[in-house]
């Protein structure tokens, strides 16, 4: 037993070793990933449930490492929240995104509005307003054409902050989205306080209810509360035409995943988005 117990803990060592290391490479290598253009931009398709028209994208970014490859990123975000460098990223991300939506506009494509992740770090960011509209102003654009996503999780661990960031944004001309809804605690009573746009339903509620019929109520009545609050529903994660249509009948306004597209990089994006425009 002894034995085993050792070699147990030597293959752990390993393990945890090889992490460390590996993220001590990613770190070792962001700034100069981001100086090189490793971080790309893709855009996955939002569509309106209504009359299926292509009307937004979200940005979600991807790391290409000369060395490691092809990084999706759940494999480098957490750790850039833990050593600050997501909200020099996150920027990143912001200016290139509306880098794309300005070049768009100039090709004549039907105009888009597209959304960016806006991580924890950035809202105790107190430029965080300054960069955005600074970033808005650098491409000639309106501030509404930049949705700003931030994740339900954030909104519940400090809610008078976040209220009053979010407020100061939206009065800018910003759209707010709130992310990863259902996902964590946010209650009802809260949630009417909030200054949102748009609500996100997490992607597990979707992939729930077609499994468990009992969550079908709960969806139909998140939905009629959207409706009250004047605030629009988003659906992520919709892989089945049946959770398409499901959604069709309860009412949800828009929809994202991989029954309609996965996220893409920009030329294959373009080539949906002028398809789109030519309808
Ligand atoms: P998220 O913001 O909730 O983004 C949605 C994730 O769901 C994306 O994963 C997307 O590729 C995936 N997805 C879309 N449709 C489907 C579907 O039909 N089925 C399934 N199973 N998945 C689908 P991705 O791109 O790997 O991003 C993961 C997370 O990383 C994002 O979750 C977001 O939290 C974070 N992230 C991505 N880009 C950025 C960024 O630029 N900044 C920040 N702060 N976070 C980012
Ligand atoms: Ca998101
Ligand atoms: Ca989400
Ligand atoms: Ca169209």
């Amino acid at each position: 037993i002894k034995g085993q117990y050792g070699k147990y803990f030597a293959v752990y060592d390993d393990k945890l070793r090889n992490e460390l290391l590996k993220d001590q490479a990613i770190t070792d290598s962001m700034e100069d990933a981001l100086a090189k253009e490793q971080f790309l931009v893709y855009l996955q398709p939002k569509y309106r449930i209504k009359d299926e028209n292509l009307v937004g994208a979200e940005a979600l970014v991807r790391w290409i490492h000369p060395e490691l490859g092809f990084q999706p990123p759940d494999k480098f975000i957490p750790l850039f929240e833990k050593n600050g460098f997501i909200t020099k990223l996150d920027q990143y991300v912001w200016d290139k995104t509306c880098a794309l939506i300005k070049e768009w506009d100039d090709r004549g494509f039907t105009p888009i509005s597209v959304s960016v992740n806006v991580s924890r770090a950035d809202i105790y960011n107190a430029d965080l307003a300054d960069i955005l509209i600074k970033i808005i102003n650098k491409y000639g654009l309106a501030p509404s054409r930049l949705h700003l996503e931030i994740t339900e999780s954030a909104y519940t661990e400090n809610p008078k902050q976040i209220i009053d960031t979010v407020t100061h944004l939206r009065e800018l001309g910003f759209i707010i989205e709130m992310d990863d809804f259902g996902s964590g605690y946010s209650s009802l009573n809260m949630l009417n306080e909030m200054p949102i746009d748009i609500l996100k339903l997490d992607m597990k509620f979707i992939q729930n209810e077609t499994a468990k019929p009992n969550s079908q109520g709960i969806l139909q009545f998140i939905i009629d509360l959207a409706r009250w609050m004047h605030v629009s529903v988003v659906a992520e994660g919709v892989e089945t035409k049946d959770q398409l249509s499901r959604l069709s009948e309860i009412g949800c306004d828009y929809v994202q995943g991989y029954y309609f597209a996965r996220p893409l990089p920009k030329l294959e994006f373009e080539k949906l988005l002028s398809a789109d425009s030519r309808k």
